[in-house]
């Protein structure tokens, strides 16, 4: 089997009382070797328990789930437990120790894996090497917590919410190491809330709702499926002094609509590249003058909502 991660039909049902809880509800998921793969959805979704049975923490209630070729509970779940390594949303280290000290420690649980002071190097803590982990701010001890899932040098690496929490420099940094980790060809599953995160470092990502895959692809595909197209927004006049109107642009190639809008006409194109040098030849031929131009283009958020009509914010 050439996949990292494959599980079928995976349901988990909590039962607490008279309570029956359906939190993974009929999951198929297929994540290659060398891919980063995210695991997107609002609150309650059923993300974490999905990933815990994937690490081996948690057991299904039905279904197949199989990780680096093998399956939990067969007998040999130390083999499998030394090729993952696992960062949690929040990871308590032991105050009192350094980070050096910390990644010694980690690495002695496998038989084989980095060098701690390799595994620091790749989070960039080589500064901290003898501070104490009570002395890291919240994003270093973050990326101590990935650099201790590092040591064992897994094949497959878990990140759940990996940047929750931290400040924005601090989650850049972190972005950093996960794109280094890519580089190197490090299988990556993550689960974030964060669209901006999950379009910069995932090549494909899973939307989960009620314990199911809603939608599945790169970040771009989705976008594109969604029937989100790009937005040109452009000001301009012609150089009489009049101003333009929108219909002017109907025409153009791959504009799909034309408004007005406060910050000027906004054109719905499907291909930028091909929209963007019809325009300015035709305001050329046309003596209008552009004074602005901006483009963007519908993100994941926008997938999301329009798939559950829900945010994915924890609010
Ligand atoms: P997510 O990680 O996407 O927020 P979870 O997997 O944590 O989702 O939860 C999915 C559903 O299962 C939620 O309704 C949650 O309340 C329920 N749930 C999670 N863990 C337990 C548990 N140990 N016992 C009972 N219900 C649980």
């Amino acid at each position: 089997m050439d996949a990292a991660i494959q599980c079928e039909n995976l349901t988990k049902r909590y039962v607490t009382g008279k309570k029956v809880v359906d939190a993974v509800n009929g999951l198929d998921l297929v994540v290659a070797y060398g891919e980063c793969f995210g695991l997107l959805g609002p609150n309650g979704a059923g993300k974490t328990t999905t990933v815990e049975i994937l690490e081996g923490l948690r057991e299904k209630t039905s279904g197949t789930v199989n990780v680096l070729g093998r399956q939990w509970g067969s007998g040999d779940d130390s083999l499998l437990r030394q090729q993952i390594g696992i960062t949690l949303q929040e990871t308590k280290l032991e105050e009192k120790l350094t980070v050096l000290e910390t990644l010694r420690m980690f690495r002695s649980f496998y038989a084989e894996g980095l060098q701690a002071e390799r595994a620091m190097k790749l989070v960039s803590l080589e500064e901290k090497a003898d501070s104490w982990v009570r002395d890291l701010s919240g994003g270093q001890k973050q990326r101590l917590a990935v650099a201790s899932a590092l040591v064992g040098d897994p094949k497959l690496l878990f990140l759940d919410e990996p940047t929750t929490g931290l400040d924005p420099q601090a989650r850049r940094q972190l972005w950093d190491v996960v794109n280094d980790l890519k580089a190197a060809g490090t299988t990556i599953l993550l689960t974030t809330h964060y669209m901006d995160e999950a379009e910069k470092l995932c090549d494909r990502v899973a939307i989960v709702d009620h314990g199911k895959i809603i939608e599945l692809g790169t970040p771009r595909e989705l976008i594109t499926r969604m029937g989100g197209e790009h937005i040109i927004v452009f000001e301009a006049k012609e150089n009489g002094g009049d101003t333009v109107t929108p219909e002017a642009f109907e025409n153009l190639p791959s504009v799909t609509t034309v408004t007005r809008e406060e910050q000027g006409i906004l054109l719905t194109v499907t291909e930028p590249h091909v929209a963007i040098p019809e325009l300015m030849d035709f305001l050329r031929r046309s003596d209008i003058a552009m004074s602005s131009l901006t483009t963007r283009h519908a993100n994941l958020e926008d997938v999301f909502v329009t798939l559950t009509g829900r945010h994915l914010s924890d609010e």
